[in-house]
Formats: C-alpha cells, structure tokens, sequence
C-alpha cells in the first residue's frame, strides 16, 4: 500500500480561480474515520458539479475531493459492522462536500456512514442510484406515508430527464402511480415513457406566473427537483391532501408562495433531505431498492472516467444531463 492516493483534486489557485484535475494526494491527509473504503465506482450528482467548481454553497476548504456517492469493498476496518474483503457504498453524509468524497481511489470515513451492499445490487448499480436514486425512493416513499393513493390520480415529476427525476418517474410508476413527467427535453419524451411515465409534457405546464394563490387542482402528488416558482406552482396545483416531495432548487431558492394550499386543501410539502438520512431507514429503503423496487438501470446510465468528468460538469450545471453517470474508478 502506498503512502498516497489519486482523486479529482478541487484547488484555489493563487489569482483566486479554480483548478481542477487528478492528482496524488498524502493518505495521511484523509479525514477521520475507522474505515477506509476502496472506492470502485462512483457517480456525478448535481451537488457535485457545484463542488467540482468550488461553488462557496458546497466548499469551504480547499484542496478538496468531490463525490457525494463511493461503492467498493473495504480496505481497512477498525470496526466490529465490516471486515476487509466486504462490499459497502455510502451516499450523502457530507461526502465530497463538508469531508473528501468519492471522487478518488480511497475514502475514510465513520462505519456509521456505510450501507453494506444489499443482495440484489451490484456495487456500479447502487451508484447508478446513488445519491439521485436514494433521493427519488425517498420522494416516492414521501407520497405513500403521506397516504397519497396510487388510484387517486396523476402525480407529476419535474426535472425529469435528470438523475433524481428520471428515477423518481421510474420509481413512482413502479409503485403503482400514474406519472406525468414534466421535462424540458423533447428529446427524451421516449426515455421517459420507457421509464413508465403515462405522459409527458412540457416545464411550462408547472411554471404559472400568474399571482393566483389557487390554481385548479390538478395532481394528487409531485415530485420536484426544481424548487422556484415551479414548486410554488405545483404546491397550488395540488389536489385535497395530497402532498408534494421538495428535493431541488436547480429552477430557484425563492418560493413566491401563500399560506391557501396548506389551510384550504390541507396540502402537505414534503422536504427530503437524502443526505442526514438515518442509517437505520437509509438501510431499509436500500433493501426495497434492491428487492420490491429494483429497476432494469442498464439503460440510465452511461459511463465517463473521472480525468474525463469536467465536460459532463459544465452539462449537468447546464441542465442537459439525462439520465445518470457513473464513474468507474
Ligand atoms: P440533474 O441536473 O441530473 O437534473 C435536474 C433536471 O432539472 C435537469 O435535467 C432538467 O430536467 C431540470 N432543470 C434544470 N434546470 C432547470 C431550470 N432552470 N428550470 C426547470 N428545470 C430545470 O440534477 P440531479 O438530479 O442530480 O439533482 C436535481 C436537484 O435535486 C438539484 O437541485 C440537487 O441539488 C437536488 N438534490 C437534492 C437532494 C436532497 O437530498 N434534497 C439529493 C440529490 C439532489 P428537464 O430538462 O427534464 O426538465
């Protein structure tokens, strides 16, 4: 074993810029933690294309490593959960943001933070899922404990060509519900259907501008990775005590909204918070994700090597990522 590690390295250069790119850094220099884990996949989430250009959200100290997801089989363990030899991935946690991630042939980190990989699952398919998928079956399990019925009528899913909506589409249809996906990309009207959403239909069907604090109710549920006024709009097109799952703010931070949804339809707003997820529930919606859930990923996901990684960065700040990418490392 070498004294050192290569990883996507984020620096401040001395002008004040930022550089990114591979290189070896100290073992030494890793983060606390009792296990040390062989990264063999990992994947590219939106929150890590902010890290990847040192977005101030994110990143604080520099240098710093990128990856919110890592799967691979476990190097060292001073902990009695795993032995060397044993595969594990985690998602989430503060992985390539507060603390070095994913994006690098080693990571350090708490036993706590690990899901051993359940049966079901290859280690490249838990980070096909990763961070977006653990997002969407969050979103989706939202729904149900918010008694929105699958036979109760549509729910529509935004950003759904990107990672966390287009599992989401699969998800919820795989649950039972009838799923419009809202997308931006004609282009991907196919992939969508293929997924199992009934219909598709354009972003500015869930983007009104108008002051209205009720619009006709339209969806017994919403997945929303977007935020903005998408989220304000889909929270007054709600039907009677349904509920809406709020992930994203790739569309905004701002939500022009009035108290009418909650108090005249008894309209609940679901926040899903993917990354401080409790082990124990985090370990029993990855065994539905690998048992009752399980979805062909074959054709989500393409794959890019991480030297390669700064193009599908710049797409997926853009919004034209579809579907997931999965690093191999
Ligand atoms: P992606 O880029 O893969 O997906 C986002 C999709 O949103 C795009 O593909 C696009 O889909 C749509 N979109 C992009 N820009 C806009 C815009 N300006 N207005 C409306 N729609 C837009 O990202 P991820 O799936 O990785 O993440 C999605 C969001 O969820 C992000 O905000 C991310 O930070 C958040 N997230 C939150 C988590 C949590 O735990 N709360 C965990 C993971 C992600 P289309 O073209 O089909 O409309």
């Amino acid at each position: 074993m070498t004294d050192r590690f290569t990883a996507y390295v984020v620096t401040k250069t001395e002008a004040g810029g930022v550089s990114a790119g591979m290189a070896e850094l100290p073992r030494d220099d890793l983060p606390p933690g009792d296990v040390t884990l062989r990264v063999e996949w990992s994947s590219l989430n939106y929150k890590d294309a902010l890290a990847a250009t040192a977005h101030p959200g994110v990143v604080r100290r520099f240098p710093h490593v990128p990856g919110v997801d890592a799967a691979g089989t476990i190097e060292r363990s001073d902990s009695p959960r795993f032995r060397p030899g044993d595969r594990a991935f985690v998602t989430g946690y503060g992985l390539g943001a507060e603390r070095w991630g994913g994006w690098a042939d080693v990571v350090r980190l708490p036993a706590e933070f690990l899901v051993p990989l359940p049966d079901g699952l290859t280690l490249r398919e838990s980070m096909i899922l990763g961070t977006a998928g653990f997002t969407a079956a969050l979103s989706v399990e939202a729904l149900l404990r918010h008694d929105v019925p699958t036979d109760g009528g549509e729910i529509v899913v935004t950003g759904a060509s990107g990672g966390v909506g287009s599992l989401a589409v699969a998800l919820a249809a795989r649950a039972g519900y009838t799923v419009v996906a809202v997308s931006g990309k004609p282009q991907a009207a196919d992939m969508l259907r293929g997924l199992g959403a009934s219909r598709v239909v354009g972003r500015e069907e869930v983007n009104d501008a108008s002051k209205k604090p009720l619009l006709s109710a339209r969806w017994a549920g919403a997945i929303d990775t977007v935020g903005g006024n998408t989220l304000a709009t889909l929270l007054r097109s709600t039907a009677r005590a349904g509920c809406v799952a709020a992930s994203g703010l790739v569309g905004g931070v701002d939500v022009p909204l009035t108290v009418h949804p909650f108090i005249l339809r008894g309209v609940t707003l679901a926040g899903i918070d993917s990354d401080q997820c409790p082990l124990e529930r985090r370990i029993a919606l990855w065994n539905r994700l690998a048992g009752e859930w399980r979805l062909d990923l074959a054709s989500l996901a393409r794959e890019v090597a991480l030297a390669e990684i700064g193009g599908p960065v710049a797409e997926i700040l853009a919004g034209g990522v579809v579907g997931r990418v999965v690093v191999p490392i």
